[in-house]
């Protein structure tokens, strides 16, 4: 089959809470493999298990690929002629075809109760058989039309009390799968169970929905994550029933803690800042914040997470999207799991911001700073960018991290004071000071020279003197360089905190 231009790829999602970063890698490797190859990126919903719905997940899942930036060329917000595209909407398609299946003899009707299925596995758990599923050695003892009379089947199925389809998986054969990541998986269909296909309400199960809309939208290839691997046993036997070429399949490794020990949870994932921005159903008592009010870049995050579980092929580490565009291919995604490490991502997000012009975050950083109730001229702004970037991890850093550049410091470093404070250099602090409000072009060199001057035509050590000058002008000993930060500042600022800070700290030395 020739890849190109004809490659059609979904991320199906199901909106039962807020998207985390499996489903975000997900449709980050469907959108660049579709990229790729000139192919299509579909979204398609798949709602049809109402008890599970959450309200407002099907936005929040909108919202984060639009963050992400990536942008779907079908889906229920874009349209396509492959439409509906959630599967709510498309609730009258799927009885038909599970009927025809049980015409064809691939699946058949069942009536039991929840009660008799109940029985069956206790029934089963005391004869010694620890996970029972409705399977070739059960069907047959239970009420289904393989079972029942056909009279009696008609009846039932009039009265429509209880009536499902379930798949009727043929016994002792070896279903093989071509994987594009594992190569050939194979399951014994004694391992698999006679799945639940429609329900007695007319709704299809995932698995139904799932093929009979990859089939009918064209899909050519299905990429997902690895729990989704057991379930495919099911789907190549579905398109072998209904005569329907499969679809090319890849599973992605599986997203493991950040000790290496076992699947990142949901519970792990929100704590290391799982999901893309906050979570507005609770979690227990807690409410997490995500990658974008964290502070993320959403091309840092992308970076983050192509490389969990595939790599270019050389050594590259940054990525832009258009980089990972090209070099992507799913010959290159591994099979083993992919450490989470809240770390790289957030190496990840100080590599791009150092890489991203001022002028670019300029309008981020501005709306950071007004939402502390500060309005500052926009040359201001950036001149903190300019100095602080290489410093942060964040954007919120750029307040957190320089408050001193917005507000008087209220907290100072008073160990740091104490330990290189001299009263016998009060005298030079004072003159220092005259020679600066006496500057009359207040710029980075003449702060510089002057500073600097006094401290050698004084024969005085540098550890003396700017430590000092530091703490009084920021409150603490970590921060941007020196001289340009005072520059920022002003001449009246740096004077009035030379007053008010020295003054505190003075104090807190008697
Ligand atoms: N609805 C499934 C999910 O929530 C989709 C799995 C698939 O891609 O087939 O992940």
């Amino acid at each position: 089959m020739s890849q190109k231009d004809n490659v059609r790829v979904r991320f199906a999602p199901s909106p039962t809470g807020p998207l985390h970063i499996g489903g975000v890698r997900t449709a980050l490797y469907n959108y660049l493999f579709a990229k790729k190859h000139n192919g299509t990126f579909i979204l398609r919903i798949e709602d049809t298990d109402q008890t599970r719905y959450v309200e407002g997940a099907e936005k929040y899942i909108h919202e984060a690929l639009h963050w992400f930036g990536l942008h779907t060329d079908e889906g229920p917000d874009t349209g396509g002629e492959f439409g509906p595209y959630r599967q709510s909407e498309r609730k009258g398609l799927y009885a038909k075809y599970a009927h025809t299946l049980v015409e064809k003899g691939h699946a058949y009707y069942a009536f039991d109760t929840p009660e008799e299925l109940e029985e069956m596995r206790a029934r089963e758990t005391q004869q010694g058989n620890h996970s029972p599923k409705y399977d070739a050695n059960i069907r047959m003892s239970m009420r289904n039309s393989l079972t029942l009379p056909a009279s009696e089947v008609t009846q039932l199925l009039e009265a429509n009390d209880n009536v499902i389809v379930r798949l009727l998986i043929p016994t002792d054969e070896i279903i093989t799968i071509h994987d594009e990541v594992r190569g050939e998986v194979s399951f014994s269909s004694t391992e698999l169970d006679d799945k639940v296909i429609l329900k007695n309400d007319g709704m299809p199960t995932y698995h139904l929905a799932n093929i009979v809309d990859d089939h009918t939208m064209a899909i050519t290839h299905v990429i997902r994550g690895e729990e989704w691997l057991s379930s495919t046993a099911h789907h190549v036997l579905m398109y072998r029933f209904f005569d329907w070429t499969p679809p090319r399949f890849a599973h992605l490794p599986l997203i493991l803690k950040p000790s290496g020990k076992g699947k990142l949870s949901k519970r792990d994932g929100a704590k290391f800042g799982f999901p893309v921005f906050p979570i507005e159903w609770k979690d227990g008592e807690e409410i997490y914040a995500g990658f974008r009010d964290d502070g993320f870049l959403p091309e840092a995050v992308l970076n983050f997470l192509v490389l969990l579980g595939w790599n270019p092929g050389d050594d590259r580490e940054t990525l832009s999207i258009e980089e990972m565009i090209e070099s992507f291919s799913l010959d290159r995604i591994v099979k083993s799991g992919a450490k989470f490490d809240i770390e790289k991502a957030k190496w990840f997000n100080q590599q791009y911001l150092i890489a991203t012009p001022t002028a670019d975050l300029l309008p981020i950083v501005t709306k950071t700073i007004e939402s502390k109730g500060i309005v500052q001229s926009s040359d201001y702004i950036s001149r903190v960018i300019e100095l602080m970037k290489e410093r942060v991890v964040f954007i919120d850093d750029f307040y957190e991290s320089a408050k001193f550049f917005f507000q008087e410091p209220t907290e100072f470093d008073e160990k740091i004071f104490k330990k290189k404070y001299k009263a016998e250099n009060a005298v030079h602090f004072n003159q220092i000071l005259t020679d600066l409000k006496e500057l009359d072009s207040w710029d980075t060199d003449a702060i510089t020279a002057t500073v600097k001057g006094y401290i050698g035509d004084n024969a005085l050590s540098f550890g003396a003197i700017l430590p000092i000058l530091r703490v009084i002008m920021t409150g603490s000993m970590q921060g941007p360089d020196l001289f340009p930060a005072l520059a920022l500042l002003g001449k009246d600022i740096v004077t009035r905190r030379w007053e008010t800070s020295m003054t505190k700290l003075l104090s807190g030395l008697s």
